[in-house]
């Protein structure tokens, strides 16, 4: 209550604007660097701040490096970012290296199958080939039997069927992937890498295609 009535005060009358002391508390000019009441500073000397910004870069630096949370690098970061150019390099390395950590996890397990197995699955139990292959990163090999004139997709069915009706609906998922998809003939054995989205007994199987091989 007290300092919203100071506020108040400040921006109504022409007095010399003032501010407490941080250690007595006495109403002082502003731009007092030294209470004229108890002779204190009211600000931290600059050695100090630098030194703290140290302190605290020491300890979450070596927490980082330990392999810890990223949200601390990133504070130690942007602490370090105002201070020394020295320092912040440094810091900027570790997060580097965090980085690099996270793709390495993203990297991808196919399995590979033929696509014959997929549909030898489908055809003696649908339910347990949708819970063995939904959601699946594989790599498949077999025909090309269709080549959607959009672009959307191509399908694949096993090599040694003639007349296969069922097979992989495989997405095309960008233009580079058309590009290859471009150069290739019905009657082609191909290799897909992706994610199945779909199982379907009347359908067959669906999926986002990641790569060709
Ligand atoms: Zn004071």
């Amino acid at each position: 209550m007290e300092n919203n009535y100071n506020d108040y005060s400040k921006s109504t009358t022409n007095a010399t604007p003032t501010k407490k002391c941080k250690h007595c508390q006495t109403d002082i000019p502003k731009k007092a660097k030294i209470c004229p009441n108890c002779k204190k500073r009211q600000s931290m000397p600059v050695w100090a701040i630098i030194l703290i910004v140290f302190v605290v870069f020491v300890i979450l630096g070596s927490f980082s490096t330990k392999g810890d949370s990223t949200t601390t690098n990133a504070e130690t970061t942007d602490k370090t970012e105002s201070t020394e150019a020295q320092e912040g390099t440094k810091e900027v390395e570790v997060a580097e290296v965090v980085a690099e950590e996270v793709e390495v996890e993203e990297v991808i397990e196919y399995t590979t199958y033929e696509v014959g197995e997929l549909l030898d699955d489908l055809n003696n139990n649908a339910l347990k080939a949708e819970s063995k292959y939904s959601e699946q990163y594989v790599e498949l090999s077999g025909e090309l039997s269709n080549i959607d004139s959009d672009g959307k997709y191509i399908s694949i069915t096993p090599s040694d069927e003639e007349f296969a009706i069922i097979g992989v609906q495989c997405y095309l998922m960008s233009d580079e992937q058309k590009d290859k998809v471009m150069e290739m003939s019905k009657g082609d054995v191909i290799t897909v890498r992706g994610k199945i989205t779909s199982v379907g007994e009347v359908m067959g199987y669906s999926l986002d295609i990641d790569e060709f091989k």
